[in-house]
This record gives C-alpha cells, structure tokens and sequence, in this order.
C-alpha cells in the first residue's frame, strides 16, 4: 500500500472546487460518465487498431444507486487503469492544470465551470462526495487491479487490490449532506437524460419492465421481464449522413429531442462540416405563432455528444436562438464559463458559418420549392426578419428570399415587388413609395381608397416591421415606406397634378378655426386639402415618421423616450368636398357643430378610433336620424 499528498502546489483544492462550483454540483456525473465513455472509446480504439487483445464484449456503462449505503457508482468495460496508471492520471496529471486555474481563479467567481478546461474533471465528484473510492483494471494482460481512495483531503490511499475482478473501472461515491438530493432515483434519472441521452457507448440506469408476448390466438401468453434499462441513444440522427436519414427520422429525432412538443417543425437543416472546423448538428426551424412561449425548446450545445449547454446566448446569434435542435462539436471547450465560450475563436467561426447554413438553406428551399416557402412564410418570417436587421451579411443574402405580402396574398421579393409598383407608384420626383398596412381589416378604408387609384399595399405587421422598413429605406435613397393612413390619398403618394382650390383663401381662412373650435386640439392637426371632391369630407390620418419613432422605440432602437408620447392625429378636410361648403354656408351655430360633429365621428369609426361614450352617443344619434 503507498499513500501520499495529492500532487498539488496549492495547498488544498479541495475547498476551492467546492466554493466555485457551488452552483453547478450537478455536473459531477457528466464528467463521471463522460469519463467512462472515453475509457470506452479508448479501448474500442485499441482493438480495432490491434494493440489491445481484450475481447470487447458488452461495454454497457452502469449507473448504480445504493440508498442505503448513500453511494453512487459508475462502472465502465473501458480500458481501466493501473496503480502506475492511476498514479499518472488521477494524482498528478488531473491536477497539472490546478495551480493555473488556482492562481487564475481564485477571486472570481465564474472561474465555477471552467474546472473541466483544466482536467479537474474526475475531481468534481468532491462537490457531491465526502469519499471516493476508484476500483480498476487494466485491460492489458496480468496486470493487477488497482484500489485508490480519497476523501477529499489531499492525502489520498493507492494499493493493489483483489477485490475488482472485471476489466474496467467502478468509481464509487459516497454522497455526502451536499449531495444528498442525488441520492433520489427521479433526480438521478433526470441529470442523467440531461447530459447523457445521446453519449456513444449505452448507459443504463437500473431496469425496467416489459411485457413480452409470445404464442398465438388462445395461445398468447403474456409476461412481464426485466431488462437493463438503457438510458441514450447511442447514434443520434446528427453524427449520421444526411444521405441516410428519411424525413420521418428527423421527425422522429425532434420529439426524441423534445418530447413534450407536439406540433412539429417545417424543415431542418443539417449541419456536416470537417474542416476548417469540426461541426454537425440538425437545426429546425418551428413555426413561431403569435404570443408562444419562445425559448421552451431551446438549440442543445453538445461536444462530441455530450451535453454542454442549452443556453447559448453569445454562442449563435440571437436570432438563432429561436431555432430547435442540436450543434456538435468536438472544437468546444468542454465545460468552461460563458465569457470563454462566447470569447473562443472556435465558437465565433462556428457560429458565422451556422449564420451562413441557414441563409444558403432557406435560399435553396426558396428556389427549390417557391409555393411551399410561401406558404411557410408567415411562420418564419419572425425569425428571418430578426437575422436581416441583426446581422449585415445575413441581410444582404435574405434579399433574395425575404418575401413581401401584400393585401391580395401575392408573395413578392423586394426587388420584384419595386419592379412591380415602379409604373403607378413612383412619384414627382422619381421616388418609389411603398404602401402598407398594419392591419388590413383595420385600416379597410384607406386599403381600399389606395386600391381604388390602382395602387398595390403590402400588409407589414409585427413588432419588426419599422426596423425592417428603416433598415430598407436606408439601403435605397429612392424608396419609400408610407402607411395608407399616414396621410389623405392624394398626398400619398405625391404627382405632379394639381388640385384646384373650389374654395378661396378668405373662404378657407373663415372655415379652419370654426372647425378647429368643434375637435380636440391635443390630439387633432386640423389641415386643409383640395382633394378629389369624391374622397371623403373628413379623413383622419397618422403621420408616418412619428408613428414609426414611437413603435421603434417601443420595441428598442428609434428616438429613446418617444414610446410614451401621446398619439397625434392629422385630421385632413378635403375642402372640395359638397359637405365642406354646406358646413360653411350654415348660419346655424348649433346645426353646423352637429355636422362638423358627425362627419369627423364617422372619420374615426373608419379609424377604429371611435370607443366608449363617443360611440354610444354616435350610434343613438344615428338611430335617432332614422326613426325621425
Ligand atoms: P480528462 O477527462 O479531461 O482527461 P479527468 O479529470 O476527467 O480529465 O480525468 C483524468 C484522467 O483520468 C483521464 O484522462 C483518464 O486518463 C483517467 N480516467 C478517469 N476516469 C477513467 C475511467 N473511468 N477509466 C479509465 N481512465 C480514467
Ligand atoms: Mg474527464
């Protein structure tokens, strides 16, 4: 039997993995398993390559939960480890990198993860156990089994031993007060679908039963078995060629990734790089509905199938996010803090070449299938309209298949629809305007005044759309963005041809103030406009530059502060309107307030702006009109 000190310059390191990761003790049995994959692996190596002579076998990771005895075991057929071996790697080399990450770490606190970054992995078991014990042996001919124990001081025990009789490694924990919730089955059964449900090599946790049937007809036995209870899936859609997957396997392999969700997703993307750097994974996109909850099935970050993370704000820009499904790969740091994942190199190349997958993709369904993308459109076009005013280069690529709608349901590209609205919607000096609508049952009337002077609207709706449309507007001097009830139709768009005045300046000067007196100035700019005598009397309009400002800055970005200025209305009198001159020529004071009073309550019913006592006294006056 030989004992000694832990080779470690620090004085103890022990306190220093429990105080950083107090957080995270869970991670423990990722690091544990992870480990005995790799001891696995290692011997799969080995022998294939003929320099192990082991008979491989069944090489079933075991997980075992002792209540009684408050342990935890984890038991692998790997390569094992001799008492030189153990010697090597648990007492000197876990800890080659615990002086630096002492020295680097020691007054911070989200040093926390980066514990796996130095090969302090083993030792994580010392956040959840008071005393760990390693039984192994080595898969190399005669050698002897080894025993080694620690309990969490850096004396530690390391002898021969014959108690461990199988090739392989057990590593025994017993769980101390801190780790005592993983002593509960569920929990356990939990951490270990978290972080193991796709590792390469089976892991099994306990047993379960099935019902086996056997024989025919009055035959048919029935009985019940058990067996191992396999915890992963050994080969994940994502480590396969897309070549050899059906749609259905990617369907199959969404719920397996969230088994909760039912509806399922509109198409995947696989990912399949080697070089310059190592990545796979499956991306879907979902259909985003109004109001879901976002961030319930988030993208998983694996390395080389082990769970890493499913928090990967900083790591894949922010409107991947929204995106499903899983990213490997062997080029992330296992297990470091977050300011290090999101400052490694790696990770930064990985995320812009995802950013530039997923453009060429909707590129090539888009060119491949334009009916089908059209009608997917509307529920990824939050996602799509996100990447183009978060990120320059994906912008540029999404002009080719961003797609515009407008009030008919035709489907255009940007350049499409500017060729298509150029003949009839350019205006006196050369600048195209588009016209669009919030909501188009809303603003019906103002669709239908633009349709009626053969003009074609786009419906924009959605918190984005003033980005969208002031990030496009500043990519092209010459066009124009204006909301159909942002100003009276003939102003819209403005031509060349002139309105004649029926009404005289004098006439004009009388007219303002009388109807000025009869609206509220707070919210109303009267202004007077020779019109088309066939548009209406009274229209009600928003300007387009302060709405947009307040819904920017509503929603982030535009004037700061605006969001919470009062809504301001133009109320536009079309002065050769019939109405306007009977106003005008009234000599009755009471007779012309009630047709000022009606003719603007029927501009904001076509406004939606008519609500509560207002309303109700309009509609009495109306049926009072009818019964006289
Ligand atoms: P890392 O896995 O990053 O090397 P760890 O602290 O997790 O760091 O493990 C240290 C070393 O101990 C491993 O590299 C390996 O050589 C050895 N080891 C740990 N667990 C096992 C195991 N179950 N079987 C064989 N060797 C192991
Ligand atoms: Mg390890």
């Amino acid at each position: 039997m030989s004992s000694g000190k832990i080779n470690v310059t620090a004085d103890n390191i022990f306190p220093i993995i429990k105080k950083f990761l107090y957080s995270d003790h869970e991670i423990f049995l990722r690091e544990l398993v992870s480990n005995a994959v790799d001891a696995s692996q290692k011997l799969k190596t080995l022998s294939r390559i003929g320099e192990s002579k082991a008979e491989l076998g069944d090489l079933t990771i075991k997980v075992d939960l002792d209540k009684k005895k408050k342990t935890i075991t984890i038991s692998d057929r790997g390569v094992g480890m001799t008492t030189d071996e153990i010697n090597k790697y648990i007492n000197e080399l876990a800890f080659s990198g615990a002086e630096e990450f002492v020295k680097k770490y020691e007054d911070k606190t989200d040093g926390a993860a980066i514990i796996g970054h130095f090969g302090l992995g083993f030792y994580s078991s010392f956040m959840v156990a008071g005393k760990v014990e390693i039984f192994s042996l080595s898969h190399v001919d005669g050698s002897k089994a080894a025993y080694w124990s620690c309990d969490g001081t850096p004396e530690f025990t390391l002898e021969e031993t014959d108690k461990k009789k199988e090739r392989g490694t057990d590593i025994v924990l017993h769980i101390n007060d801190d780790g005592e919730e993983f002593l509960e089955e569920s929990r356990l059964r939990e951490l270990l679908t978290k972080y193991c449900k796709f590792l390469p090599i089976p892991i099994q946790f306990g047993e379960k039963e099935i019902t086996e049937s056997t024989g025919e007809g009055d035959d048919k036995k029935e009985t019940k078995k058990k067996v191992p209870n396999i915890i992963n899936t050994t080969d994940p859609a994502w480590t396969k060629a897309p070549a050899d997957l059906s749609d259905e396997d990617y369907r199959e392999f969404y719920k397996q990734m969230y088994p909760m969700t039912f509806e399922e997703p509109l198409f995947h993307i696989h990912l399949n790089v080697d070089f310059p750097f190592d990545l796979n994974g499956i991306l879907f996109f979902p259909r985003i509905k109004p109001n879901m909850d976002l961030q319930r099935n988030k993208i998983q970050l694996y390395q080389n199938q082990v769970f890493v993370t499913d928090n990967l704000e900083g790591i894949v820009p922010d409107f991947l996010t929204l995106l499903h499904g899983v990213i490997d790969s062997k080029d992330i740091p296992l297990n470091v803090s977050r300011s290090y994942l999101q400052a490694d190199g790696a990770v930064k190349k990985i995320s812009g070449h995802i950013t530039k997958k997923v453009a060429d993709k909707l590129s090539s369904l888009f060119k491949k299938d334009r009916e089908d993308f059209q009608n997917k459109w509307n529920d990824i076009k939050m996602i799509i309209e996100y990447g183009m005013l978060s990120d320059d280069k994906f912008f540029e690529k999404a002009r080719s298949f961003a797609l515009y709608q407008n009030v008919e349901n035709s489907y255009y590209t940007f350049e499409e629809y500017l060729e298509k609205i150029k003949p009839s919607q350019t205006d006196k000096d050369g600048n195209l305007v588009i016209l669009y609508a919030a909501d188009k049952k809303a603003q019906h009337s103002f669709v239908k005044k633009a349709q009626n002077k053969n003009y074609d609207v786009l419906v924009l709706e959605g918190p984005l759309v003033s980005h969208l449309m002031q990030r496009l507007e500043g990519g092209d001097d010459n066009v124009r963005f204006a909301r159909v009830d942002s100003e009276a139709i003939d102003k819209l768009i403005p031509k060349d041809e002139e309105q004649v005045s029926l009404l005289s300046d004098e006439q004009k000067e009388k007219l303002k103030p009388i109807i000025e007196e009869n609206v509220e100035k707070s919210s109303y700019t009267v202004m007077l406009e020779p019109l088309d005598s066939a548009e209406s009397p009274f229209t009600i309009t928003v300007p387009e530059f302060m709405r947009r400002m307040k819904e920017m800055s509503a929603t982030g970005g535009g004037m700061m502060g605006m969001g919470s200025m009062p809504d301001m209305y133009n109320l536009v009198v079309n002065t050769n309107h019939p109405l306007i001159s009977r106003i005008l020529d009234e000599s009755d004071a009471a007779k012309q307030k009630a047709l000022i009073n009606e003719a603007k309550n029927l501009a904001m019913l076509a406004q939606n702006l008519l609500h509560g006592e207002d309303l109700t006294n309009f509609v009495e006056a109306q049926f009072a009109h009818l019964s006289n």
